[in-house]
């Protein structure tokens, strides 16, 4: 390997926060919002222009119910804007079978989500600081003083009393040296089309779930290419979710591309390009070829590829799947369902050997065979608003994240309309 010496320089420090929250995903907007109204000086830092991550960037605009903690206020949020479908349960997806063999994945409008979350930011006074990329961190001894970040003014650090890793792959955990493992989960290009005549699509598919098997039939008849690696029991293409909030408009997943090294550039950069041609492709296919979709357009395609997982912090506790189900922790800080056992324990947020970071949403610290239910939306969020009440403690009382005393957490979350 070739390498370039940088000449040491003085970096330029541009801002001095209790908490920084990294990464604006749904675990860092919850995150900033609860550690600013439990009195921190907050700032979150994004490397978009726009909140919402995943969840809005990258068309996942499908979610379990949003009916506890800050969850609640973000599904009246969007309630309020007829952008929260309640009512609609979708018809088929992957991910369902994480969530007990419930169908209840309800539909949202991610511009909404967008507006809402730098609304709910601004309200909290939370600084927002967009199109900065968090590029290192300044840790000596296991204390984060901060982090470095790059954007077009050029390279600048944030000091901080407390860090929170919202970044979805646990960026500065591993910048920290704090212990991470590394992920492997297919990915996929999730598009939505719009003008669909969803009653004739259905009178030649049956119901929606007939477009996996559409789709499958025409890649093996050779009538459209596809080399995503597709496994025919999880991976084929097929509607994600249908009649959103617009009549007539369909979320479609394109399939999984697996063997996919989603931390390497030069892999990602492959998976953006097969998997928005595959997409692209498809969307063409349908329009051509199945009645109902003569008049529709390919309306939006994901900002990105949507990666699952990549890292995940291995934490102080590495919650197991029997452990989540019962959900009984005696430091649960996060109960995501109202009407499930669902529980995440404060330990999986705490990276061993660093004293003023937790991580939060889809790289907690958990076993593989829990982390499918553990990514979903209102789990990211949950973690997002217990690692955000924590930050806030930890630092109006001078303490380190592993000094926190979880029973006043606990008890601050319940006041805060958690149900523990
Ligand atoms: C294809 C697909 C389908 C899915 N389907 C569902 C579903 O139906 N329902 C459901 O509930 N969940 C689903 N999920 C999972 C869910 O969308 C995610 O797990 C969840 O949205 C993650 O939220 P998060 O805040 O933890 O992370 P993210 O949404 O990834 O947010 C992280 C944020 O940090 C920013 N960031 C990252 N690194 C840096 C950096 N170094 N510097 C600055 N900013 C940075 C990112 O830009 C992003 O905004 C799906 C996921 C995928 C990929």
């Amino acid at each position: 390997m070739d390498y370039f010496v940088e000449p040491v320089r003085k970096t330029p420090v541009v801002n001095n926060v209790d908490v920084l929250v990294c990464g604006g995903g749904f675990a860092g907007v919850a995150a900033a919002v609860a550690a600013a109204r439990n009195g921190a000086s907050v700032m979150l830092i994004e490397r978009y222009g726009f909140l919402g991550g995943l969840a809005t960037g990258a068309l996942v605009i499908t979610t379990p119910p949003l009916n506890n903690g800050i969850n609640r206020e973000i599904a009246r949020r969007l309630m309020d804007w007829q952008s929260y479908a309640p009512n609609r349960a979708k018809e088929d997806s992957t991910e369902t079978e994480f969530i007990d063999g419930s169908d209840t994945l309800l539909p949202y409008d991610p511009e909404t989500m967008k507006y809402e979350f730098v609304r709910m930011l601004l309200e909290a006074r939370v600084e927002i600081l967009f199109h900065s990329y968090i590029a290192d961190t300044l840790c000596t001894d296991g204390h984060i003083d901060g982090v470095v970040i790059e954007n077009k003014a050029g390279r600048s650090a944030v000091r901080a009393k407390f860090v929170i890793d919202a970044t979805g792959d646990a960026d500065v955990a591993a910048q920290s040296g704090a212990p991470v493992r590394t992920v492997e989960r297919p990915i996929t290009m999730m598009f939505n089309m719009a003008d669909v005549d969803s009653a004739r699509a259905l009178e030649h598919l049956g119901k929606w779930t007939g477009l996996k098997k559409f789709m499958r039939e025409a890649i093996a008849k050779g009538e459209i290419d596809f080399d995503l690696g597709v496994d025919p029991d999880f991976g084929a293409p097929g509607i994600f979710a249908a009649d959103l909030i617009h009549k007539g408009q369909l979320n479609i997943w394109s399939g999984m591309l697996y063997s996919n090294q989603s931390l390497d550039p030069s892999q990602r950069t492959r998976a953006e390009i097969v998997s928005r041609d595959h997409a692209f492709r498809m969307a063409a296919f349908l329009k051509k070829n199945l009645p109902g979709f003569e008049n529709a357009r390919l309306e939006q395609m994901s900002t990105e590829v949507g990666i699952r997982a990549t890292r995940n912090l291995v934490g102080e506790h590495t919650a197991s799947k029997k452990e989540v189900v019962r959900g009984e922790f005696p430091d649960t800080v996060a109960r995501p369902y109202l009407s499930k056992d669902l529980a995440v324990p404060y330990r999986s947020l705490l990276p061993k050997g660093i004293d003023n970071l937790l991580v939060a949403g889809r790289c907690i610290s958990a076993d593989d065979d829990i982390m499918g239910r553990l990514r979903l939306i209102p789990v990211c969020s949950a973690t997002g608003e217990a690692a955000g009440v924590a930050a806030a403690m930890a630092t109006a009382q001078g303490i380190s994240a592993q000094a926190v005393d979880v029973g006043q957490l606990q008890a601050q979350l319940t006041e805060q309309g958690v149900e523990l």
